[in-house]
């Protein structure tokens, strides 16, 4: 029954993958990756807004880089393998119950000494945050040690982090490694298959070595797409095509690495409540996404919230990141991941918290891509209407309490048909 599903499913990918190429024909290959060029626009302190713009700008940035990484940087990359491992840190001997209330997840690029982009960062920016991690007592966790301490199967030290690295660059392999290594951290790194192999990406063989080092193999779909709906994209056409990228996706990297993949990263960020269904399907265990802010014990394991680090990013913004409490909010409507019509009535209820911090004299920022919404209040909801143009929406909350303390979460969803 699955045979002739599939074969459709691979001839719309196919379709789609020629319409892409014919409709962007600068798309570089094995450079740099939209994942890279959308987060040169996402500063620290700010959301990914205006879907359209960032699209355009993101097509500008790519090209731009792959002028700028000439042939003789990949050369000097070469294939040098970082030394053989050292043994995994042995496992904390914590009690159940004791460990951290919300981990802070850090999203990481290409790390070389190059300054091309603000994405790349170089070794001694990665080693001066690994270093500070150290010194501060933090402990490495895989999201699925996280699950575990969620679900009450294991304790964890007071503080734990989980590093991430996107897309499977080379220079991961070649210089985060071993400085992950040197500091005894475990890294968490997302590849996705259509990228393995080309010259600045790791190849299967170092993928492989990456989980015999005791670092974790995620999986970043298939071809690094946007995971909504395109533009006159069929409903039906759409979920034939996030199924090649989540569910064929973990089958290869699990036939070309023998490594069980249970954890999934959303290229650009961008997801929907039907990618949610397909990670279950496919056996996904942890989705992350581009939304900065900690995650809790009870947030949503397909919606972890993670903090990306740029070359311009302080070593003093890093460390407040570490130090932010757990934003605890809902999007009730139009719900985060959702697909709605255009101009959405949308439903922010804050947790008793975050409403004292804001009233007790806390600064609150409510953005929806580019604006500042209008909105009423109606006891723990603020109620406000999203940009009727855009079809990608990124709704933002942010507040700066009167202690000190800053509260942030933000949501996605897509408006349309
Ligand atoms: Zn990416």
């Amino acid at each position: 029954m699955k045979r002739p599903l599939t074969i459709i499913a691979a001839a719309f990918l196919a379709a789609f993958l020629l319409f892409g190429c014919a409709t962007e024909g600068e798309r570089p290959t094995g450079v740099a990756s939209g994942q890279d060029a959308v987060n040169e626009y996402l500063k620290a302190e700010e959301i990914i807004s205006d879907a359209e713009k960032l699209a355009e700008r993101q097509k500008q940035a790519a090209a731009e880089q792959e002028k700028k990484v000439a042939p003789a940087d990949l050369e000097q990359l070469g294939d040098l393998e970082p030394p053989p491992p050292p043994p995994p840190p042995p496992p904390p001997a914590v009690k159940k119950g004791a460990g951290p209330a919300s981990i802070p997840i850090i999203m990481y690029h290409q790390v070389r000494n190059d300054k091309s982009g603000d994405m790349i960062i170089s070794k001694g920016k990665l080693e001066e945050e690994l270093a500070y991690l150290k010194r501060e007592g933090y402990y490495s966790v895989s999201p699925s040690e996280w699950l575990d301490y969620c679900d009450g199967r294991i304790g964890l030290p007071q503080k734990c982090v989980i590093l991430t690295f996107d897309d499977g660059w080379k220079s991961q392999y070649q210089n985060a490694v071993p400085l992950l290594e040197k500091y005894g951290f475990r890294g968490v790194f997302y590849v996705y298959p259509d990228f393995v192999g080309g010259s600045a990406a790791m190849n299967w063989k170092q993928i492989q070595s990456l989980a015999k080092r005791g670092h974790t193999v995620g999986c970043h779909s298939m071809t690094h797409p946007k995971l909504t709906p395109d533009k006159n994209e069929s409903d039906r056409n759409y979920k034939a095509r996030i199924k090649e990228e989540i569910i064929d996706a973990k089958k290869v990297i699990e036939e070309k690495t023998g490594i069980s993949v249970t954890d999934f990263c959303f290229p650009y960020g961008y997801y929907s409540e039907d990618c949610f269904k397909l990670l279950d399907k496919a056996g996904f265990e942890t989705a992350t996404t581009v939304n900065a802010g900690q995650n809790s014990k009870n947030s949503d394991p397909y919606l972890l919230s993670r903090y990306q680090v740029n070359q311009s990013t302080s070593l003093s913004t890093f460390a407040s990141w570490l130090a932010e409490p757990y934003a605890e909010a809902y999007l009730e409507r139009p719900g985060d991941g959702a697909r709605t019509k255009k101009g959405a009535e949308c439903r922010l209820t804050l947790s008793d918290e975050l409403l004292q911090a804001w009233r007790q004299g806390g600064e609150m920022t409510i953005r929806c891509n580019h604006e500042h919404p209008q909105f009423r209040q109606d006891g723990n909801t603020l109620i406000f209407r999203a940009p009727k143009d855009d079809a990608r929406v990124t709704c933002a909350i942010k507040i700066k309490a009167r202690d000190g303390r800053t509260y942030r979460r933000s949501f996605f969803f897509t408006q349309g048909k």
